[in-house]
């Protein structure tokens, strides 16, 4: 049997440490896309190792008719950074992203989703008719109805596409997948104003950006507006599946047993595994550090900038940075993969770079050196 994939040769990966990882004839790599960001901690890391290992040992499943201390602990843990009163757990990003939708059309009984151009939101018919890429979309059509793109930051396309039928907005304060792109503290401002006078619902999917990536527990921050849904994965869990779309009190009130559900969503070893991450967070002042290192990582990429004529610029925000190249960043990929260094690049042309938080100096040194030497051979 062969797994269904995108690519046809991939690096096989045996194990990982830190911010390395090692593939099947030994060879070290430096890891500074960590899983597409989700592995915050590191790889291997021990606080995590043993909350899993010691939930395994004790509950593993209660299914969702059933409590269980885990999720009482993890919902505590979040309520400290949060001021949502209700959450709902799934297994993945896009899990999450469809319960805000659902949400968003039950509680506002209108229909209509507006999303952003380049937006990225997941795979299921749900969040994939939010994802904006043709590549992502095409073949699977028809989607589910009710769904429209607009361009981020122009206020006056969004009046224009607000309708009495709009449910929701739903947006990623930075956008992951479409290429690292920060949206305007104004714009958000208008948007919000937007929805809060017509009744619409405003959702912000950080399912990439939360969790200390961007340098505050979550993206909203930086820019002092709360939507009323927010969607929560990929960093949630450091590795082990776990999504989240925590809501609003008002927003949440209509959802009753059998409504929306989910088999495996928030198992005790799944809420021990986010309350390890969250607690890591806490205890190794990862935030402070991402802030830090954030900063230092950006000065050199614009170095790097200011060497090379064809990086067009350094965007992003604490450890969720890009380089946008002036061409295609295959070839530049491929040559980090030769030297042992494992990036991203999306969109085509931005090359991501979202390590652990938990990455040090030195290892921020080694692979901006190892860019440098390739960025000089592509010459
Ligand atoms: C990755 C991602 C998703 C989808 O998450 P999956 O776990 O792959 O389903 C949704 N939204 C954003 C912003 C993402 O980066």
């Amino acid at each position: 049997m062969r797994e269904m994939s995108l690519y046809k040769k991939r690096l096989k990966l045996v194990r990982g440490k830190g911010v390395y990882v090692w593939d099947e004839n030994g060879n070290k790599y430096l890891d500074a896309i960590a899983g597409i960001g989700v592995a915050i901690l590191g790889h291997s890391n021990e606080e995590l190792a043993i909350a899993i290992n010691e939930q395994m040992k004790k509950l593993v499943v209660a299914g969702p008719m059933f409590h269980h201390e885990e999720k009482d602990e993890a919902l505590e843990e979040l309520s400290k950074f949060l001021s949502f009163e209700y959450a709902y757990f799934g297994n993945s990003g896009t899990e999450a992203v469809e319960a805000a939708l659902k949400f968003a059309r039950l509680y506002t009984g209108k229909k209509e989703i507006i999303a952003m151009t380049k937006a990225f939101h997941g795979r299921t018919f749900g969040s994939l008719s939010a994802t904006w890429k043709k590549k992502y979309r095409g073949g699977f059509e028809p989607l589910v109805p009710g769904f429209k793109h607009i361009p981020f930051n122009n206020i006056e396309v969004a009046k224009e596409a607000i309708t009495k039928e709009t449910a929701a907005v739903i947006v990623e304060p930075i956008q992951g997948e479409g290429g690292i792109n920060v949206i305007d503290k104004d714009y958000l401002e208008k948007v919000n104003k937007l929805c809060k006078e017509k009744d619409i619902l405003l959702i912000f999917d950080e399912v990439q950006t939360g969790f200390g990536r961007t340098g505050e527990f979550f993206a909203y921050q930086h820019f002092g507006i709360e939507p009323d849904i927010m969607t929560l994965a990929k960093t949630l869990g450091g590795g082990f599946p776990i999504g989240a779309m925590v809501a609003k009190k008002e927003v949440a009130d209509l959802m009753v047993p059998g409504t929306h559900a989910s088999t495996f969503g928030g198992s005790p070893l799944a809420c021990a595994s986010a309350i390890a991450v969250i607690k890591t967070i806490k205890e190794k002042k990862l935030l402070e550090k991402v802030r830090k290192n954030g900063k230092y990582l950006r000065e050199k990429l614009e170095k790097l900038k200011k060497k090379y004529d064809f990086i067009k610029r350094v965007k992003g925000m604490g450890l969720m940075l890009a380089v946008e190249l002036e061409m295609d960043g295959k070839e530049f990929y491929k040559k980090c993969l030769e030297k042992k260094l494992l990036l991203n690049c999306t969109h085509g042309n931005v090359i991501r770079i979202m390590p652990a938080l938990t990455v040090k100096k030195k290892e921020i040194d080694e692979a901006v050196e190892i860019m440098d030497e390739c960025f000089s051979s592509l010459i």
